[in-house]
C-alpha cells in the first residue's frame, strides 16, 4: 500500500453528488466557515450557490500548476466522507486508486490491514 499521490481521482469520482455530510458538519460550516456552507443546500453538497444545481466537480479541488496533482482548498475542513477515504480495497479497485500495489490485490486481507494502519488517524478500522 502506497501513500496517496494526490492523483485526484477520488475527488472527481465522488464530488458529483457522491459525498454526504452530517447535520453537525453543516452546522459547523454555517457558523465558522460560511464560504463552505454556501455550497450546501438541503443537506446536500456541492451545490452551485448561483443556480442551485448539483456541481459536476467539487469547487475545492485545485490542480497544482504544471502537474497532474491536486489539492483540496478546504483540506482541514473537508467533509468526513473525504477524510475517511479510502475505506476498503474493493472501493479502491473500483475507483482505480493509485495507492494500490500489486501485492494488495494478491492478498486483499493484508492490503486492508495495511490500509487501516495508514488511515489510523483518519477513521476507525474496517475490521
Ligand atoms: S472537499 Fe476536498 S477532499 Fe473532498 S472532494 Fe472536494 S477537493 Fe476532494
Ligand atoms: S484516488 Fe487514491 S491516490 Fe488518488 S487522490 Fe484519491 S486516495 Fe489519493
Amino acid at each position: 500500500m502506497k501513500e496517496c499521490n494526490q492523483c485526484g481521482k477520488c475527488c472527481v469520482n465522488y464530488s458529483d453528488g457522491g459525498l454526504s455530510v452530517t447535520a453537525d458538519e453543516v452546522e459547523y460550516w454555517e457558523i465558522f466557515r460560511p464560504h463552505i456552507s454556501n455550497f450546501v443546500s438541503e443537506g446536500k453538497i456541492w451545490i452551485d450557490p448561483d443556480t442551485g444545481k448539483q456541481l459536476k466537480r467539487c469547487p475545492w479541488l485545485k490542480q497544482l500548476p504544471g502537474e497532474e496533482k491536486y489539492i483540496c482548498d478546504i483540506y482541514f475542513d473537508r467533509p468526513d466522507d473525504c477524510k475517511h477515504y479510502p475505506v476498503t480495497i474493493e472501493q479502491m479497485v473500483k475507483d482505480e486508486c493509485e495507492m494500490l500495489e500489486p501485492r494488495d490485490l494478491a492478498d486483499p486481507t493484508q492490503g486492508q490491514t495495511d490500509l487501516d494502519l495508514l488511515m489510523i488517524d483518519c477513521r476507525p478500522s474496517v475490521k
